[in-house]
Protein backbone atom coordinates (compact mmCIF):
# COMPACT_ATOMS: atom_id res chain seq x y z
CA UNK A 1 0.00 0.00 0.00
CA UNK A 2 1.60 3.48 -0.82
CA UNK A 3 1.22 5.96 1.74
CA UNK A 4 0.71 9.20 -0.25
CA UNK A 5 0.21 12.90 1.34
CA UNK A 6 -3.07 14.51 0.18
CA UNK A 7 -3.07 17.52 -1.86
CA UNK A 8 -3.60 19.81 1.24
CA UNK A 9 -1.01 17.24 3.36
CA UNK A 10 1.13 18.62 0.70
CA UNK A 11 1.26 22.13 1.75
CA UNK A 12 0.96 21.64 4.94
CA UNK A 13 4.02 19.46 4.58
CA UNK A 14 5.54 22.19 2.82
CA UNK A 15 4.82 24.60 5.35
CA UNK A 16 6.47 22.40 8.18
CA UNK A 17 9.57 22.04 6.14
CA UNK A 18 9.97 25.49 5.29
CA UNK A 19 9.75 25.87 9.01
CA UNK A 20 12.27 23.39 9.81
CA UNK A 21 14.78 24.41 7.21
CA UNK A 22 14.71 27.95 8.56
CA UNK A 23 15.19 26.96 12.68
CA UNK A 24 18.03 25.15 11.38
CA UNK A 25 19.45 27.44 9.39
CA UNK A 26 19.37 30.07 12.16
CA UNK A 27 20.57 27.43 14.51
CA UNK A 28 23.63 27.57 11.91
CA UNK A 29 24.08 30.97 12.27
CA UNK A 30 22.39 31.70 8.71
CA UNK A 31 19.55 33.36 7.18
CA UNK A 32 16.70 30.87 5.92
CA UNK A 33 16.69 32.10 2.45
CA UNK A 34 20.48 30.65 2.99
CA UNK A 35 19.14 27.08 2.31
CA UNK A 36 16.92 25.99 -0.91
CA UNK A 37 14.32 23.50 -1.00
CA UNK A 38 14.34 20.92 -3.58
CA UNK A 39 11.29 18.71 -4.20
CA UNK A 40 12.78 14.93 -4.98
CA UNK A 41 9.91 14.18 -7.53
CA UNK A 42 11.33 10.64 -8.77
CA UNK A 43 7.87 8.35 -9.00
CA UNK A 44 5.75 11.28 -8.03
CA UNK A 45 2.69 11.96 -10.74
CA UNK A 46 2.97 15.41 -12.30
CA UNK A 47 -0.32 16.15 -10.70
CA UNK A 48 1.14 16.07 -7.14
CA UNK A 49 4.15 17.80 -8.53
CA UNK A 50 1.91 20.86 -10.01
CA UNK A 51 -0.07 20.82 -6.07
CA UNK A 52 3.64 21.47 -4.63
CA UNK A 53 4.39 23.95 -7.14
CA UNK A 54 1.39 26.05 -6.14
CA UNK A 55 2.16 25.79 -2.63
CA UNK A 56 5.60 27.85 -3.50
CA UNK A 57 7.91 24.95 -4.20
CA UNK A 58 9.93 26.05 -6.60
CA UNK A 59 12.71 23.82 -7.59
CA UNK A 60 12.58 20.24 -8.43
CA UNK A 61 14.88 16.97 -9.42
CA UNK A 62 14.65 14.23 -11.18
CA UNK A 63 17.05 10.70 -10.84
CA UNK A 64 16.60 9.68 -14.34
CA UNK A 65 16.59 11.01 -17.89
CA UNK A 66 13.55 9.42 -18.82
CA UNK A 67 11.28 10.36 -16.53
CA UNK A 68 12.18 14.01 -17.16
CA UNK A 69 10.89 13.69 -20.32
CA UNK A 70 7.44 11.74 -19.32
CA UNK A 71 6.75 14.50 -17.23
CA UNK A 72 7.61 17.58 -19.38
CA UNK A 73 4.45 18.32 -20.92
CA UNK A 74 2.04 18.51 -17.72
CA UNK A 75 4.49 20.12 -15.72
CA UNK A 76 5.61 22.64 -19.25
CA UNK A 77 2.96 25.39 -18.08
CA UNK A 78 4.43 25.77 -14.36
CA UNK A 79 7.90 25.42 -16.05
CA UNK A 80 9.31 24.22 -12.86
CA UNK A 81 13.12 25.17 -12.64
CA UNK A 82 14.26 20.97 -12.68
CA UNK A 83 17.82 19.79 -11.24
CA UNK A 84 18.81 16.04 -12.54
CA UNK A 85 20.01 14.79 -9.18
CA UNK A 86 20.31 10.84 -10.72
CA UNK A 87 23.49 9.52 -12.11
CA UNK A 88 23.48 10.43 -15.96
CA UNK A 89 24.44 7.97 -18.35
CA UNK A 90 26.52 9.42 -21.81
CA UNK A 91 23.60 8.34 -24.30
CA UNK A 92 21.16 10.59 -22.49
CA UNK A 93 23.50 13.70 -22.21
CA UNK A 94 21.56 15.13 -25.51
CA UNK A 95 17.99 14.66 -24.26
CA UNK A 96 18.84 16.61 -20.92
CA UNK A 97 20.78 19.46 -21.98
CA UNK A 98 18.62 22.26 -22.59
CA UNK A 99 15.79 20.72 -20.03
CA UNK A 100 17.45 21.13 -16.59
CA UNK A 101 19.56 24.30 -15.23
CA UNK A 102 21.94 21.87 -13.52
CA UNK A 103 23.20 18.36 -13.61
CA UNK A 104 24.05 17.86 -9.83
CA UNK A 105 25.60 14.31 -10.63
CA UNK A 106 28.84 15.26 -12.49
CA UNK A 107 30.88 12.32 -11.86
CA UNK A 108 33.71 12.09 -14.47
CA UNK A 109 35.59 14.24 -17.22
CA UNK A 110 33.95 12.52 -19.68
CA UNK A 111 30.52 12.91 -18.77
CA UNK A 112 31.63 16.62 -18.17
CA UNK A 113 33.12 16.95 -21.70
CA UNK A 114 29.63 15.55 -23.20
CA UNK A 115 27.65 18.13 -21.12
CA UNK A 116 30.21 20.90 -22.22
CA UNK A 117 29.94 20.14 -26.20
CA UNK A 118 26.23 19.64 -25.98
CA UNK A 119 25.56 23.23 -23.96
CA UNK A 120 27.92 24.75 -26.74
CA UNK A 121 25.66 23.31 -29.66
CA UNK A 122 22.20 25.20 -27.89
CA UNK A 123 24.00 28.15 -26.48
CA UNK A 124 23.18 27.52 -23.06
CA UNK A 125 25.57 27.35 -20.63
CA UNK A 126 24.52 24.83 -18.05
CA UNK A 127 24.92 24.73 -14.13
CA UNK A 128 26.83 21.60 -12.64
CA UNK A 129 27.68 20.10 -9.43
CA UNK A 130 30.21 17.25 -8.72
CA UNK A 131 28.79 14.64 -7.04
CA UNK A 132 31.41 12.64 -3.87
CA UNK A 133 30.69 9.93 -2.47
CA UNK A 134 32.07 11.18 0.55
CA UNK A 135 30.43 7.67 2.95
CA UNK A 136 32.62 5.59 0.51
CA UNK A 137 30.07 2.73 0.04
CA UNK A 138 30.33 0.83 -3.17
CA UNK A 139 26.85 1.34 -3.89
CA UNK A 140 26.71 4.97 -4.24
CA UNK A 141 27.61 7.30 -7.16
CA UNK A 142 30.04 9.94 -7.19
CA UNK A 143 33.44 10.15 -7.39
CA UNK A 144 36.25 9.58 -4.47
CA UNK A 145 37.02 13.09 -2.15
CA UNK A 146 40.66 11.92 -4.08
CA UNK A 147 39.49 12.39 -7.45
CA UNK A 148 38.19 15.98 -7.18
CA UNK A 149 40.65 18.08 -7.50
CA UNK A 150 41.58 16.08 -10.97
CA UNK A 151 38.10 16.65 -12.05
CA UNK A 152 37.58 20.67 -11.51
CA UNK A 153 41.01 21.01 -12.91
CA UNK A 154 39.12 19.40 -16.18
CA UNK A 155 35.91 21.31 -15.24
CA UNK A 156 38.08 24.69 -15.19
CA UNK A 157 39.16 24.45 -19.03
CA UNK A 158 35.00 23.57 -20.19
CA UNK A 159 34.31 26.52 -21.97
CA UNK A 160 29.97 26.00 -21.38
CA UNK A 161 29.90 24.51 -18.09
CA UNK A 162 29.77 26.95 -14.83
CA UNK A 163 31.12 24.68 -12.11
CA UNK A 164 28.85 25.92 -8.86
CA UNK A 165 29.04 23.30 -6.47
CA UNK A 166 29.11 19.84 -4.60
CA UNK A 167 26.41 17.12 -4.18
CA UNK A 168 26.64 13.57 -2.16
CA UNK A 169 23.98 11.30 -0.77
CA UNK A 170 24.94 10.97 2.94
CA UNK A 171 25.58 7.76 4.68
CA UNK A 172 21.84 6.34 5.62
CA UNK A 173 22.62 5.03 9.30
CA UNK A 174 21.63 5.92 12.45
CA UNK A 175 24.90 6.87 13.97
CA UNK A 176 24.40 10.85 13.66
CA UNK A 177 28.30 10.88 14.05
CA UNK A 178 29.13 9.10 10.63
CA UNK A 179 26.22 10.58 8.90
CA UNK A 180 27.91 14.03 10.10
CA UNK A 181 31.18 13.19 9.28
CA UNK A 182 30.32 12.53 5.51
CA UNK A 183 28.70 15.86 5.58
CA UNK A 184 31.44 17.74 6.83
CA UNK A 185 33.74 15.92 4.44
CA UNK A 186 32.01 17.55 1.45
CA UNK A 187 32.01 21.26 3.23
CA UNK A 188 35.44 20.71 3.87
CA UNK A 189 36.14 20.19 0.37
CA UNK A 190 34.26 23.11 -1.14
CA UNK A 191 35.99 25.26 1.62
CA UNK A 192 39.53 23.63 0.59
CA UNK A 193 39.14 24.38 -3.11
CA UNK A 194 37.33 27.63 -2.83
CA UNK A 195 40.37 30.15 -3.32
CA UNK A 196 40.88 28.23 -6.83
CA UNK A 197 36.80 27.85 -7.20
CA UNK A 198 34.96 30.79 -5.48
CA UNK A 199 32.34 30.11 -7.33
CA UNK A 200 31.29 26.73 -6.67
CA UNK A 201 29.53 27.49 -3.08
CA UNK A 202 26.72 24.95 -3.04
CA UNK A 203 26.68 22.11 -1.03
CA UNK A 204 23.94 19.85 -2.06
CA UNK A 205 22.84 17.40 1.02
CA UNK A 206 20.26 15.94 3.11
CA UNK A 207 17.27 14.23 2.60
CA UNK A 208 13.77 13.55 4.44
CA UNK A 209 15.61 11.69 7.42
CA UNK A 210 18.46 13.68 7.92
CA UNK A 211 18.05 17.29 6.09
CA UNK A 212 18.30 19.23 9.44
CA UNK A 213 21.45 17.69 10.31
CA UNK A 214 22.81 18.29 7.03
CA UNK A 215 22.00 21.99 7.20
CA UNK A 216 23.86 22.34 10.95
CA UNK A 217 26.73 21.03 8.68
CA UNK A 218 26.19 23.26 5.99
CA UNK A 219 23.96 22.44 3.30
CA UNK A 220 22.77 25.05 0.97
CA UNK A 221 20.08 23.05 -0.90
CA UNK A 222 18.45 20.22 0.85
CA UNK A 223 17.02 17.36 -1.59
CA UNK A 224 13.71 16.11 -0.40
CA UNK A 225 10.84 13.49 -0.96
CA UNK A 226 9.12 11.29 1.13
CA UNK A 227 8.43 14.05 3.65
CA UNK A 228 6.40 16.50 1.43
CA UNK A 229 5.15 13.85 -0.72
CA UNK A 230 5.12 10.47 1.38
CA UNK A 231 6.47 7.27 1.11
CA UNK A 232 7.37 6.04 -2.71
CA UNK A 233 5.70 2.61 -3.65
CA UNK A 234 9.30 1.94 -5.39
C1 LIG B 1 15.07 10.18 -3.64
C2 LIG B 1 16.20 11.12 -3.47
C3 LIG B 1 16.17 12.15 -2.54
C4 LIG B 1 15.01 12.36 -1.57
O1 LIG B 1 14.86 11.27 -0.72
P1 LIG B 1 13.77 11.30 0.46
O2 LIG B 1 14.35 10.41 1.48
O3 LIG B 1 12.50 10.79 -0.13
O4 LIG B 1 13.66 12.70 0.92
C5 LIG B 1 17.24 13.02 -2.49
N1 LIG B 1 18.31 12.88 -3.31
C6 LIG B 1 18.39 11.90 -4.21
C7 LIG B 1 19.60 11.81 -5.08
C8 LIG B 1 17.34 10.99 -4.33
O5 LIG B 1 17.44 10.00 -5.21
Amino acid sequence: MEHQTSDTGIAAALDEVRARIAAAAERDGRRPEDVRLLLATKTIQPERIIEAIKAGAALIGENRVQEILAKADALAPCHPDTHLIGHLQSNKVNQVVGRVSCVQSVDSAGIADRLDRRAGEIGRPLEVFVQVNVSGEESKSGIAPTEVEALLEHLAGLQNLRFTGYMTVGLNSPEERQVRAGYEALRDLRDRHLPDFPSATELSMGMSGDYELAISCGATMVRLGSTVFGSRTR
